[in-house]
C-alpha cells in the first residue's frame, strides 16, 4: 500500500546564497519520509550545514512569509517566519559545537530550557528533563555545572535538552566531531533509540553505515548522488568524485 503520510521534510529546488553573493545551495531538491534517517555528506564548503540550518529556520535568510515562496516543508507545513516556533517544536536541532547550545549554570536547567519554552508545566518539564537526562545516560550529572564536562559529556547534555523537547525530527550537525570513541559509541547508541527521523550532516562515513539507511553527496551546494548507504558509500568513482574515501568496512578486495 502507498505511503500517503507527509514526508517528514520536503525540499523544493532549495536555493541560497549569502549576503557575500556565494550560492551555498543550488536548487537542491529532496523529500525525506518520516522515520528516515539520511546522511549528508560531502567535502567542507559542500554546503551541508548550510542546508540544515534551512531545516528550522535558523538563517538569518529573507523573511519569508508565505508557503508560495519557502522551498522548505516540514510535515508538509512550509517553514516561514509566522511558523518558526512551531517548526522548532518538531525539529530538533544539535550544533556541532556544544558550547553554542549550552549557557545555564546547572545541566538540569541547560536541559529544562527547551521544555519550559514549550510552555509546559513545572511537573511536565521536571518528568521530561529526568527522562532525557536518562536517555543519554547524564542522569547523576544534573546539578553539576555544564562548563566541568568533557565535550562528550556537554554534547549528551545538549541531545538531552532536545530530546526533551520531543521532536518528531532531530537534525545534527556533525554530531561525532571531537568526540572520543566511548562517547561516539554512546551517541550512536542514542541516536539509533530515537524513533523519529534524522537528518546528519558528517565526515563519519563509519557511524552513517551504523546509523543511517539513505546518503545525500552534496557538492558546490549541489545533490550530487541520493540513495541507500552502502551502494553509495562503496561505489568508488562517486566517492572520489566528491572528495570522500570508501570506508575500510566497505571496499572490495
Ligand atoms: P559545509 O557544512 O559542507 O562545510 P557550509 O554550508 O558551511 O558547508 O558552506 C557552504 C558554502 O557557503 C561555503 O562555500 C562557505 O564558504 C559558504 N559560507 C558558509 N557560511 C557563510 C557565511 N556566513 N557567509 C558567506 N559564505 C558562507
Amino acid at each position: 500500500m502507498a505511503n500517503t503520510e507527509p514526508a517528514a521534510i520536503e525540499l523544493r529546488r532549495l536555493t541560497f546564497q549569502y549576503p557575500n553573493g556565494r550560492i551555498a545551495l543550488d536548487e537542491i531538491t529532496c523529500s525525506i519520509p518520516t522515520g528516515e534517517r539520511i546522511a549528508v555528506v560531502g567535502p567542507s564548503g559542500a554546503g551541508k550545514s548550510t542546508l540544515l540550518m534551512h531545516l528550522n529556520g535558523l538563517l538569518p535568510a529573507p523573511p519569508i512569509t508565505s508557503d508560495d515562496k519557502t522551498q522548505v516543508f516540514v510535515h508538509d507545513r512550509g517553514v516561514t517566519r509566522q511558523r518558526l516556533r512551531d517548526i522548532r517544536r518538531q525539529v530538533g536541532f544539535l550544533f556541532q559545537d556544544p558550547d553554542d547550545q549550552l549557557f545555564c549554570p546547572t545541566v538540569r536547567d541547560d536541559v529544562a530550557f527547551g521544555p519550559l519554552n514549550l510552555g509546559l508545566s513545572r511537573e511536565e518539564v521536571m518528568s521530561r528533563v529526568e527522562a532525557g537526562l536518562a536517555a543519554v545516560g547524564m542522569a547523576d550529572c544534573s546539578t553539576r555545572n555544564p562548563s566541568e564536562l568533557s565535550t562528550g559529556e556537554r554534547k549528551r547534555v545538549c541531545l538531552a535538552g532536545i530530546l526533551a523537547c520531543q521532536p518528531a525530527i532531530l537534525v545534527l550537525d556533525e554530531p561525532t566531531s571531537n568526540l572520543d570513541p566511548r562517547a561516539r559509541r554512546q551517541l550512536l547508541e542514542i541516536l539509533r533509540a530515537f524513533q523519529g527521523t534524522l537528518v546528519v550532516a558528517t565526515h563519519d562515513l563509519d557511524f552513517v553505515i551504523d546509523l543511517c539507511t539513505r546518503v545525500l553527496v552534496l557538492e558546490s551546494g549541489k545533490v550530487q548522488a541520493d540513495g541507500a548507504t552502502e551502494g553509495i558509500l562503496s561505489d568508488p568513482l562517486i566517492m572520489d568524485r566528491y572528495g570522500l574515501e570508501v570506508p575500510w568496512r566497505l571496499r572490495k578486495p
